[in-house]
């Protein structure tokens, strides 16, 4: 069976001699194992399109669960990211992120676009990359079925003054409210951008302004609050963190 899908390459393996085994997240099937054969010589038609961070569309040949790609063409590149040992670094930490949290031959067309998009923003140097990864991860959480709460402080029922969020019941505290659990401190501009990401239109999902302290608060509280919830470790988060320059 032949099936045609738009598909973003997450993960590429080497395998055997000139192959390689990727991990995609298509359009159709949702997440993927499909093998390229022949991939990494240099005549392959399908070299291209195989790569990691690549978008393209991909035709499989196969059935449920054994695919091979048959022939591929790139859609989007991302060349911006290829030369850029830090903006790669974090492509490829929003790829691990989306290949733990898609689902295997589940559809999830929202998931695909946010990380389309992330990665676009990123190679496109259109936003800070803080601000772009904070938004990544905190809009991945949401649509993965873990979207804190963010409506009001969880004890007292008011608007927090100066809010925490409780990285393990995603839930948001006042300062001087009793709380439970691990904490990461916010302030009410990171709030208030956490709520934005938390609702906005995915293609307006980084047009929102926040600096200095405030992102530093929204950026630390969105990566604890996602490595809280996934209860792992992302080797390509710690790589991105060697090579940021701060
Ligand atoms: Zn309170």
């Amino acid at each position: 069976m032949f099936q045609t899908t738009k598909a973003l390459v997450l993960r590429e393996v080497r395998y055997k001699e000139a192959d390689r085994i990727l991990t995609v997240l298509s359009e159709c099937e949702g997440k993927l194992t499909v093998k390229a054969r022949g991939a990494l010589r240099k005549s392959s038609r399908t070299a291209a399109a195989t790569q990691q961070l690549t978008y393209a569309e991909l035709t499989l040949f196969g059935n449920r669960g054994k695919w091979t790609v048959n022939e591929g063409s790139v859609i989007e590149g991302f060349e911006g990211l290829r030369g850029d040992i830090e903006a790669l670094a974090l492509g490829s930490y929003f790829a691990e992120c989306l290949e733990a949290l898609s689902v295997e031959e589940q559809p999830d067309e929202a998931m695909l676009q946010l990380g389309l998009n992330a990665l676009y923003a990123l190679s496109r140097q259109m936003y800070d990359p803080a601000k772009i990864k904070a938004a990544f991860e905190l809009r991945l959480m949401c649509l993965a079925g873990y979207a804190p709460d963010l409506t009001g402080c969880a004890a007292c029922g008011k608007e927090p003054e100066e809010p925490a969020i409780d990285l393990q019941n995603g839930r948001v505290f006042c300062r001087s409210c009793p709380k439970e659990g691990v904490c990461a401190p916010l302030d009410c501009d990171a709030l208030a951008a956490m709520r934005y990401i938390a609702e906005a239109p995915a293609k307006r999902l980084f047009s929102f302004s926040l600096g200095g302290e405030s992102l530093q608060r929204l950026s630390a509280a969105s990566e604890a609050y996602l490595l809280r919830q996934t209860e792992r470790r992302f080797g390509t988060l710690d790589y991105y963190k060697q090579v940021r320059i701060t």
